[in-house]
Formats: structure tokens, sequence, C-alpha cells
């Protein structure tokens, strides 16, 4: 689906942890500078939000196919005009999409949204609410009860008109059209929000193909960052046209490019076609090709990329596996904290073949649990040393923690080792069963 998300401002206050806001802020001002301080649209390229006369220009030149999606690399609603854009936007016929944190909407403008948003409900594809969580990941929310007044009405407005509806996004990816996320791996809201009976499912994220580059203290539900050997492409989109506008007028690639690497064209200056024939995305396109690994494409390292294989003279899609077994060594052995991650729900179980060797000294029996959330899943008795098969469904998307096991580093056993590790369990093999 083509969508262009709007960047209403540069700079937002929530601060997640899981944004790489400093990167963006950064790259934001060396590209202008870039331009000897002058935007390409010659108006002031040191430009922090987007005007409402820039934004219409911006709607009367994208095709009507295109979404216009409010979201972009800000809070929509941290620029206060976020609310004129999205009445033109409504009232030109435009399909659009929300995701909001709802900060920065006044009380008295929520009930103004709800009903621009309530007479345009057929043009309303996907309104998500993106709320903070318990691990304070969205570090420059403040409780007021002008929030928690507009989040109950919009929760209200959510559940009414939106909920049990789907949106087809791609040929891989359905929607519901009303969302409630967070950032954080547990899904649980921020505890001054508790009492309004409201959760999230558990979330992970990604690094933004590399981009977010904090601490991983501070961003545990994080999938790591692939690198594509391999020939690639978008899975949302064949032709890259899910593009992020910033306040100045420049397109980037997608809202993996935090560090502005691929700007693609400006729409104050230029029309929407020639975002497509510009020098940039023609690089991407012929690196994207290549059957080897790039640092000049973000495609290359991104967790939504389609990969190719090539065998012989044919290109195939690689189908992704759905799930990913993160704390695994390249000899087999799973760390503690080992975990497996489902990003797709499937009807399948993951066997693992694993071993417990007879020299640890483990007490028996001891139970190995797979747990989601906080529920047991699956869990099996080892009942001596030896080989196990242990199935693990991978039904739900989230992470499955494995748990149990007697933790013990070989370099404190006698016998010599300079093993530091705390091991257990090898896996010796897995396989995905129906
Ligand atoms: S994730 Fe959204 S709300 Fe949080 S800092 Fe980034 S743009 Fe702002
Ligand atoms: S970086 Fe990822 S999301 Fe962006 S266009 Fe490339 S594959 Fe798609």
């Amino acid at each position: 689906m083509p969508s262009l998300e709007i960047t209403t401002m540069i700079g937002c206050p929530l601060k997640c942890t899981y944004c790489p806001q400093d990167t963006l802020k950064t790259a934001y001002r060396s590209s202008t500078a870039s331009t000897g301080g002058t935007a390409p649209s010659g108006r002031g390229a040191q430009r922090t939000f987007l005007s409402l006369e820039d934004f219409r220009t911006v709607l009367s030149k994208v095709p009507e196919n295109v979404r216009i999606d409010f979201a972009g690399m800000a809070e929509p609603w941290a620029n206060p005009d976020a609310t004129q854009m999205l009445e033109s936007a409504l009232r030109a016929g435009r399909a659009i999409a929300i995701y909001t944190t709802l900060f920065g909407i006044p009380r008295e403008e929520c009930e103004q949204i709800l009903t621009l948003l309530h007479d345009h409900l057929e043009q309303l594809e996907i309104l998500c609410l993106h709320l903070p969580d318990d691990n304070n990941s969205m570090r420059g929310w403040k409780h007021s009860t002008d929030y928690e007044s507009n989040l109950e009405r919009f929760l209200e407005f959510g559940r009414r008109e939106l909920s049990n509806l789907w949106i087809r996004e791609s040929t891989t990816s359905t929607s519901p059209r009303f969302q409630v996320m967070t950032m954080d791996g547990s899904g649980r809201v921020h505890r001054q929000l508790a009492h309004m009976n409201v959760s999230a499912p558990p979330w992970r994220g990604n690094t933004r193909a590399g981009t977010l580059a904090a601490p991983p203290e501070q961003t545990p539900s994080l999938f790591s960052t692939p690198t594509h050997h391999a020939a690639v492409s978008c899975s949302w989109t064949p032709f890259y046209d899910r593009n992020v506008l910033l306040p100045n007028g420049d397109v980037v690639l997608c809202c993996m490019d935090y560090a502005l690497k691929h700007v693609i064209g400006n729409l104050l200056t230029g029309d929407y076609e020639s975002l497509f024939r510009s020098e940039e995305m023609t690089r991407l396109r012929v690196i994207n090709a290549q059957p080897t690994f790039s640092k000049c494409s973000l495609c290359k390292s991104c967790s939504d990329a389609q990969v190719y294989k090539l065998e012989r003279t044919s290109w195939f899609p690689v189908s992704h596996p759905g799930f990913e077994i993160v704390g695994l060594a390249s000899d087999g052995w799973l760390a503690p904290d080992a975990e497996i991650r489902v990003y797709a729900s499937q009807a399948r179980r993951l066997r693992l073949v694993l071993r417990v060797p007879e020299w640890l000294p483990a007490t028996y029996p001891f139970e190995i649990r797979f747990v989601l959330g906080q529920d047991a899943i699956e869990s099996h008795l080892i009942p001596a040393p030896g080989r196990y098969e242990i199935d693990c469904p991978l039904v739900e998307t989230g992470t499955i923690r494995i748990e149990g096991g007697q933790w013990f580093r070989p370099s404190e056993l006698p016998g010599g080792s300079t093993d530091d590790r705390y091991l257990c369990l090898r896996l010796d093999e897995q396989h995905v069963a129906s």
C-alpha cells in the first residue's frame, strides 16, 4: 500500500527510548546545513514545524491512491496545526491513518477530531494509540487529567466504531483498524493508567535497520539487526512507495530512515513522480538487486526486507521462518536468558532437540518451561542427563522465555575448563512441524 507519513515536526517531545530521535535531529540539521541554510523550497531550511500551507501544497501533489499517514518521525499533534492538516486531508477525500500518543491534543480539540473521524470513518484506515508503558520507555510523557480524558474518549470511539474491522495492507499483512500499543515487551501500560482497563499486546521492535544505537539495557525488546548478503526488496511494497515527509519538504525512503540516508526528493520543489526517478532511488534499487551485503542500503539491514535467493539464473523469494532463537551460541549452547521471538503466528510447532550433558552437576529432576508473558505454554521434566525432544507451539506472536535448567560455569567446576559461560542446555537440532 503506497503511503506518505507526515512528520509534522522535528524533535519529538515524547523521547521514546526505542526511537532514534537524536540521530534524526543531527541528520536534519546537517542536511539543511548542506544546502547552505536554505531549504529546497527557499523558505528557510531550519524549519522545525511543518506549516499548514506546505502540508496543503504536498497534499495537492500526492496521488489519490497514496494514503496520508499522520505518523512520521514525531507525534503528529506536537504540531499545533495537526488538526487542521487532518481536516484538510479528510475534506480532500484522502484515505488516512493515525498513529498518535495523544500528546499535544488540547481537551477542547479532542471532540473536534473525533467528530471529523466519525464523519469520515470510511477514510480512516487505521487508528493506533501509542500509550506510555510501565517501564517508562516514553520518557517525555506526563500524566494529566486532560490526557486521561482524551484517552478515554479515543478508546471509546475506537472500540465503538472500529473494533473487529481489519485492513489488508500488503499480501502478507492484515491489520486491525483500531490498535493500542506500547513499546514494551510486557504490553503493560503506565501504572498511572492501570485503572483504565486498557491493555496492549506484548511488543517487539526493530532497530530501524540498525539506526537505533541506544544501550541494550534501555531497549531489551528489540529484534536484532539482520545483515542480508542477498538481493532484497521491501516486503511492504514492491515500489518503495511507503515514504516519509519531513517539515522542509524532503522525502526519505521509509520509517526506518531516521539518519536521512536515502533522501529521494522534495515535495515542495518537485512532483511526486520525481521521487521515484531520483538518483538516490535509482542507486538504492541497483544496490538492492545485488546478491551481496552493502552498508549503502538500509534495506540490506532491515528486518522488513524481502530476501531473494539466486539459484543459477532464477530469483526465489526466501520465506521467513517467522521466529528467531535469541541467546544461542554458535556451538549450540543456550544462554540462561535465551528466548524464542515469534513475530508471525503460525499453526506449527518448533521441535527443539536439547541435550543435558552428564558432566554438569545438576540435581534431577528439573523442569524446562516455555513461558509466554505470564503463562507457561509447555513444560517438560528432565529426569536425568540425556537428549530430549521438546515442542514449543508458535501460535502466538511474542517472546517465549526458556525457563528452568540449572546453570553452571565450567570454569568453576573441577576439570580445568576455561569456558566461563553459564551452561545447562545444548541445542542439537531444531525442526518446524505442523
Ligand atoms: S516513537 Fe513516536 S512518540 Fe516516541 S519518540 Fe518516536 S516519534 Fe515520538
Ligand atoms: S529499509 Fe526496510 S522498510 Fe524501508 S524500504 Fe527498505 S526494506 Fe522497506
